[in-house]
């Protein structure tokens, strides 16, 4: 599967890795401009690596929930457009706030993922990716209200914690839920564990039902 323009395989310490170009954010190695994207922080990355067809590409308008201080949202920043980046948390925005600095297109959100109405005349519609990593209860209702924000063909990334639905349930259980309300408003087009990566989680991805 082809990478998004702007991010690249690239040889650290002998191995093949993922990398975008930007100042670094996680005390991550750098080769020059290029900063290397660790797949083991970063389930977008694992979805990266795990060759599966997301779909994004440079320039690409991207809504990203859940974006802590910002490792993974940096570097969708460094290869897409204009990137809205949705964290609820006050301290870990601090850091996000920081990150965004140096990256003119990503726009840091004080908010809940749940409420998009409380962002929704900041965040332009007709966006081409909602990228959700958010570690909360009801992840597929966070993705079905955020759905208004994307333009017909465009793409849910998401990755689902089952720990954040049910600490004790089996995540089998808990992803085929997860699923079966996300497919009220959604096509899903791809499922992957990232277990490899990240314990317990689901990486889906799909596209808005018309
Ligand atoms: N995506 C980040 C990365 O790869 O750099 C890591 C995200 S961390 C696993 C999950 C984040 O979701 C936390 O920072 C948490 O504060 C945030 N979160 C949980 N519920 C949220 C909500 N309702 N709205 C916004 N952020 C939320």
């Amino acid at each position: 599967m082809s990478l998004p323009d702007g991010v690249e395989r690239r040889t650290f310490d002998g191995h093949e890795r993922l990398a975008t170009r930007g100042q670094p954010v996680y005390g991550e190695p750098t080769d020059g401009p290029w900063r290397l994207w660790d797949a083991g922080r970063s389930k977008l990355g694992a979805m990266l690596e795990l060759d599966m067809d997301v779909e994004l590409d440079g320039d690409d308008g991207v809504l990203y929930l859940g974006a802590a201080s910002g490792t993974t949202v940096s570097h969708v920043a460094d290869f897409a457009g204009p990137t809205y980046a949705v964290e609820f948390a006050p301290r870990p925005t601090r850091d996000l706030v920081e990150v965004a600095e140096d990256r003119p297109n990503l726009f840091p959100l004080l908010k809940d993922a749940r409420k998009p109405e409380t962002y929704a005349h900041v965040v332009e519609s007709g966006l081409d990716a909602v990228v959700q990593d958010v570690a909360t209860r009801g992840q597929a209702r966070v993705a079905a209200r955020n759905r208004q924000f994307l333009h017909d063909d465009g793409r849910l990334l998401a990755a689902i914690k089952a720990r954040s639905e049910d600490v004790t349930a089996d995540p089998d259980d808990v992803f085929e839920d997860v699923l079966a309300t996300l497919r009220d408003a959604y096509e899903v087009l791809e499922t992957a564990r990232l277990d490899r990566y990240h314990d317990d989680h689901l990486a889906v991805v799909a596209r808005p039902r018309t």
